[in-house]
């Protein structure tokens, strides 16, 4: 099935993200089995579905965290797997300051600094000087509402701080593609809204995002399009209100039951 219905694409963009056919198996076990998935620039797609449905490693794959071993993934201009092969890893370094990608978990470098943080890709992958890596990352860590912690050190932070400066250090490369997998998941219920906050900016800022996400609110506010996975495969994808008033898949309906009844 085709993630995004053609009538909701402008007809002249072309996509960001296609993907066709996407495989992968670990082991005798088969994780996502033929996804077919297209992202229009400034789109957001959020992505929904039973824990084990293939979620995390589907947006691991479009950045090539994750081998691929069958299909095609176009992103941003490359071609990342072509029939089941993955590009190079020199090559992937250059993909991978284009897809930013934040996590659950932070994964913040705990013996850096804020701004410590933020510069470091910057430097190191896109060969900026000191002084042009800290004027951007203060400006990103305004954005994400935190330029007065810049010297701090993550452990002084709450969940949500660590969360934003994450995002303001998957920014500083300046990707054209965001991908997020439960960026609010291990987050405090009262510290949820700061980060969902940033991400809707973000997506009015027209940033093309993917996010994995249990926040039915934001999807319905903030995507474009709700895709549906379980057991390896899109289910049904479609705009929220489709997906939420009149869900036309019975595994859609039994998803939505379950998540809408533990809310
Ligand atoms: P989701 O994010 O939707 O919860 P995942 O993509 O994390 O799903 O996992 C899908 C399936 O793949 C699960 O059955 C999980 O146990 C399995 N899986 C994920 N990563 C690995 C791995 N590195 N090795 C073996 N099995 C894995
Ligand atoms: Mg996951």
């Amino acid at each position: 099935m085709n993630a995004v219905p053609q009538d909701r694409f402008p007809t002249d963009a072309a996509p960001i993200i296609r993907i066709r056919a996407l495989k992968k198996s670990f082991g005798a076990h088969t994780v996502l089995n033929g996804i077919d998935f297209d992202v229009a620039p400034s789109q957001v797609v959020v992505v929904i579905g039973p824990s084990g449905s293939g979620k995390s490693t589907f947006l691991r794959c479009c950045n090539g965290l994750e081998q691929a071993e069958g299909g095609t993934i176009d992103i941003c201009g490359h071609r990342l797997v072509d029939h089941g092969v993955m590009l190079k890893e020199r090559a992937l370094n250059a993909l991978r300051t284009e897809v930013g990608m934040v996590f659950q978990s932070f994964n913040l470098f705990p013996h850096l600094s804020v701004i410590e943080n933020v510069t470091l890709g910057p430097r190191k992958l896109r060969g900026a000087s000191k002084e042009q890596a800290q004027s951007c990352a203060i400006q990103l860590l305004e954005k994400v509402g935190l330029a007065h912690k810049a010297h701090a050190m993550p452990a002084s932070l709450s969940g949500g701080q660590k969360q934003r400066v994450a995002i303001a250090r998957a920014l500083a490369m300046r990707p054209r593609v965001m991908l997020f997998d439960e960026p609010t998941s291990a987050l405090d219920p009262e510290l949820v809204g700061e980060v969902l906050q940033v991400m809707k900016m973000l997506a009015s800022d027209g940033m093309t995002m993917v996010v994995v996400t249990h926040e039915m609110g934001f999807a319905r506010e903030v995507a474009d399009v709700v895709v549906v996975m379980d057991g390896g495969a899109i289910v049904e994808a479609g705009p929220p209100q489709t997906i939420f008033s009149a869900p036309t898949q019975p595994r859609t309906r039994a998803f939505l039951q379950a998540v809408l009844s533990r809310a």
